[in-house]
C-alpha cells in the first residue's frame, strides 16, 4: 500500500501546532472541514515522500528526517492554518 509519509508527519504535529496558534487566536476553528483544508494546503505545498507499507501498518514514531525535518513541516502548517482561519469554507 502506498502512503505519503509527509501526511503521517503532518498528522503527527497537527494538534500541537493547532494548540500553539490557539494561544494567540483562541477562536481558531478546529472542525473537521477546517482541519482537512489546512492539511490539504500544507500537503500541496510540501513535496510528497511516498513509501510502500504493509496494509494497516501503524507508525509509532515519526522519523522527521525522512521529510525534511519537523521544523519544515511546522513552517508549512502555520500559514495553512492562517489561510483557513481568514477564509473558512463554511459559515462560522
Ligand atoms: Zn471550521
Amino acid at each position: 500500500m502506498l502512503k505519503n509519509y509527509v501526511e503521517v508527519a503532518v498528522a503527527e504535529v497537527f494538534d500541537d501546532v493547532l494548540a500553539e496558534i490557539r494561544k494567540r487566536k483562541p477562536d481558531l476553528c478546529g472542525c473537521e472541514r477546517c482541519r482537512e483544508d489546512v492539511m490539504a494546503i500544507a500537503l500541496n505545498r510540501l513535496p510528497p515522500k511516498y513509501i510502500a507499507t504493509d496494509k494497516g501498518e501503524i507508525f509509532t514514531s515519526v522519523d522527521f528526517s525522512r521529510v525534511g525535518g519537523k521544523a519544515e513541516i511546522i513552517a508549512n502548517l502555520i500559514p495553512a492554518f492562517e489561510l483557513v482561519d481568514k477564509r473558512p469554507r463554511h459559515v462560522r
